[in-house]
């Protein structure tokens, strides 16, 4: 599922593609893809300009110039690619929005979803979402306060959308690795040195799967040089029975509340 760095390279590059452009045509494939009738999605969307695109936790904005949002989460397996009819990859398309002879084509939106919601509504949408890890305010004060009297095993602290938005399997393997944690310890057993070193380490690995284009198995466009880069750059996340880059040590691979966790039991404690 993609997490904060792919949703952010998708914000940047889908920004540079269609950021001031009109939406001349809407397909709507899959009804359930969207939140209203087909009809009324067609109507408020066809005609109207993106004029920006931001990112919230793991969904994209597309600010729209009618005071409406396109709101998306890929979910699991959902991903799109910017391009015409003559490059694009041969698969189902749940729903595509035109920009003249360029296409935008949203694929596996099974779980996920493109609503459209008046601009005023996003905020409540969000409400339940803890903090951005990217925000200046998430400190390693900020941290420590929103550790206090939890427990918890710390990757189920790192993947829970309402205690800190936007990381899922793979960068709070990721990031439990950076910070020399293992993935199960217990949140109430950090010491405040260790909860410092996770304080840096969140956007540390957050800002370096950024700028390696996050870990998205497909191109969003056909020259696309970016997206995906960091898939190379796992250290743990799917290495099981590889050797640690560190360390040389086996990585292992467990299940924790049912979720692949990967890690080593040489660099972490
Ligand atoms: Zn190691």
């Amino acid at each position: 599922m993609p997490e904060l760095p792919e949703m952010e390279t998708y914000r940047t590059l889908l920004t540079e593609k269609m950021a001031g452009k009109t939406i001349t045509k809407v397909e709507i494939n899959r009804e359930k893809s969207v939140n209203t009738t087909v009809d009324f999605f067609i109507h408020h969307v066809t005609g109207s300009r993106v004029d920006f695109i931001s990112r919230r936790a793991k969904h994209l904005l597309f600010h729209l110039d009618n005071n409406y949002v396109l709101l998306l989460h890929l979910m699991l397996g959902g991903w799109m690619y910017w391009g015409t009819p003559a490059d694009r990859p041969s698969r189902n398309f749940q729903v595509i929005l035109s920009f003249g002879e360029y296409q935008l084509y949203f694929i596996g939106l099974r779980l996920g979803y493109l609503h459209l919601i008046p601009s005023a509504e996003v905020e409540e949408r969000f409400a339940a979402l803890g903090p951005e890890p990217l925000s200046p305010t998430f400190t390693a004060q900020a941290l420590m306060e929103r550790f206090k009297g939890k427990r918890g095993k710390l990757k189920m602290k790192l993947v829970d959308q309402s205690w800190i938005s936007g990381i899922g399997n793979c960068y709070s393997d990721e990031i439990c690795f950076h910070a020399g944690l293992l993935p199960d310890k217990a949140i109430q057993s950090l010491t405040n040195t260790q909860m410092e070193q996770l304080s840096r380490s969140i956007p540390t690995v957050l800002q370096e799967a950024i700028r390696w284009g996050g870990y998205m198995e497909y191109p969003l466009f056909k020259e696309d040089r970016l997206t995906g880069g960091y898939n190379d750059q796992c250290k743990v996340y799917d290495r099981e029975g590889e050797p640690c880059f560190r360390c040389s040590q086996f990585i292992q691979k467990e299940e924790i509340s049912s979720r692949k966790t990967f890690f080593c039991t040489h660099c972490q404690e």
